[in-house]
């Protein structure tokens, strides 16, 4: 990864400061056109202190979000299934030396934890663990997958299971592979190397270096969808959007594509600012997430309950298409089992009060797994959501998704709300025999048919 080093983002940080308005204009029409932005691109629109391009930098990513996306949300849940870990990540409670009480769910408990995340309505987990080869060695993950996917209930089951454990060789890359995984996801955490040396002191994670190269050994074992992310907070948010988009690039470039997704996890006050000096404000948050959609429109970008209520909202206005509902960050957190947490959660409403506000703003839940299901990852994916179409099938879907929701969770009063919902959504599809399949489909649902996508 030539470009993805120190020396590079401060040369481009530095170089973006003495951008002309003439240029940043120019930038703010071609993101404007749904093509994207450069790295250049981006750290000029990070640099500048112009409220005006600020705003207009909003405004886009609002536009941009609505055009590929329209109003749909993904909804997922994080299943804590071990907290063992060897590594000392300082910004986690499930760091070696933190003193908690360990705990790895038996197949049972998984069962158990996966039961109730069910009743919530979910169809896609990710799977989430410690690394502690001897405590809970990949085998034991892969039980944990087989077992969420052999889950049958009445109607329901988890239909897509994403996976966010440790980095690992393209062997046990092509193992999670062979176990039909949704997305690898991996966060670098911080990618300036001091920083990422400072509070990652021991265990395997300490190395840098394998740690950044993981996405390529898991494209190279066929991964194809991968989720990347940084713990914003640790080092200059600046730098570290700039890093996201090299790592990005440099997959595109190797191996034809990108990200599928992208988390902004964030150190928040409530973590302790003056252990962080680059905590990052709600308006530079804000900022750079905008920044990262007009950068990477077509990525999906993913927001976890450490964000409040209200920074969740604005987050979807300008880019976020991806979101947790109800989550629990301990392990036997859902069935009461809980152990100490990973981090401290901003949102804690439970899932269908969060369908209900989203459905009161106007945006749709999503519980769609289809692009995984039709076999839609990877460049596949890619290829249709550059090709702008990705919104026709994300809202039929998500509408289906939602009708089956209400049948199978909601009660009367959330089913008067879910069918005003879909009645005006349904309109918003523009091809009039995708209208009428969803509307037989619809009826299909109510006839007492599942799992119906196209
Ligand atoms: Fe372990 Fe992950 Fe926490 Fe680091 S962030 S201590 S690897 S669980
Ligand atoms: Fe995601 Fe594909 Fe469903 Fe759209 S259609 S919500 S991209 S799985």
């Amino acid at each position: 990864m030539t470009n993805l080093n120190d020396a590079y983002i401060n040369g481009l940080l530095q170089a973006a400061a003495n951008i002309p308005d003439n240029d940043i204009e120019n930038i703010l029409a071609k993101a404007a056109n749904f093509q994207g932005l450069t790295h250049q691109e981006a750290a000029a629109l990070l640099m500048t202190q112009n409220e005006a391009y600020i705003n207009h930098t909003f405004e886009i990513a609002g536009k941009i979000k609505k055009h590929i996306y329209g109003d749909r949300i993904v909804i997922f849940a994080p299943l804590y299934v071990s907290d063992h870990c060897i590594n000392r990540c300082t910004y986690c409670g499930f760091r070696h030396d933190s003193g908690i009480a360990r705990r790895k769910l038996t197949q049972d408990e998984i069962r158990a934890e996966v039961a109730v995340l069910e009743k919530m309505g979910h169809k896609r987990l990710a799977i989430e663990a410690g690394e502690d080869p001897s405590n809970c060695p990949l085998d034991y993950i892969l039980e944990c997958i087989d077992t969420i996917y052999n889950m049958k209930f009445e109607n329901g089951e988890i239909r897509r299971v994403n996976i966010n454990i440790a980095a690992s060789s393209v062997k046990d890359y092509r193992r999670l592979k062979d176990a039909h995984i949704g997305t690898y996801i991996l966060f670098q955490e911080t990618y300036h190397r001091p920083t990422y040396e400072k509070v990652h002191p021991t265990g395997p994670k300490s190395d840098y270096d394998y740690h950044l190269t993981a996405f390529d050994r898991a494209m190279e074992a066929g991964i194809d969808d991968v989720g990347a992310g940084a713990l914003f907070g640790l080092y200059d948010y600046k730098y570290e959007t700039l890093a996201l988009m090299l790592h990005n690039e440099h997959l595109e470039n190797h191996f034809g594509v990108g990200f599928h997704t992208i988390s902004v996890p964030r150190i928040r006050s409530t973590d302790g600012v003056s252990k962080y000096p680059h905590a990052v404000s709600d308006k530079d948050f804000l900022r750079l997430v905008a920044i990262l959609r007009m950068a990477v429109p077509f990525t999906g970008m993913i927001v976890s309950s450490r964000e409040t209520p209200e920074m969740r909202r604005q987050l979807i206005q300008i880019g976020i298409s991806q979101m947790s509902a109800g989550s629990r960050t301990a392990v036997g957190g859902y069935s009461g089992l809980a152990n100490a947490a990973q981090f401290s959660i901003a949102d804690h409403r439970d899932a269908q009060e969060i369908i209900y506000w989203l459905m009161e703003e106007g945006t749709l839940p999503s519980f769609c797994t289809a692009c995984y299901r039709q076999g839609r990852s990877g460049d596949r994916f890619m290829t249709l959501a550059k090709s702008g179409d990705i919104k026709n099938v994300c809202l039929p879907n998500g509408l289906l998704t939602l009708k089956e929701y209400a049948l199978d969770y909601g009660d009367d009063r959330f089913s008067v709300l879910a069918d005003a919902l879909i009645s005006k959504k349904l309109a918003d599809i523009d091809s009039e025999n995708t209208r009428h399949l969803i509307e037989s489909k619809l009826i299909d649902l109510s006839h007492g048919k599942r799992d119906l996508f196209i």
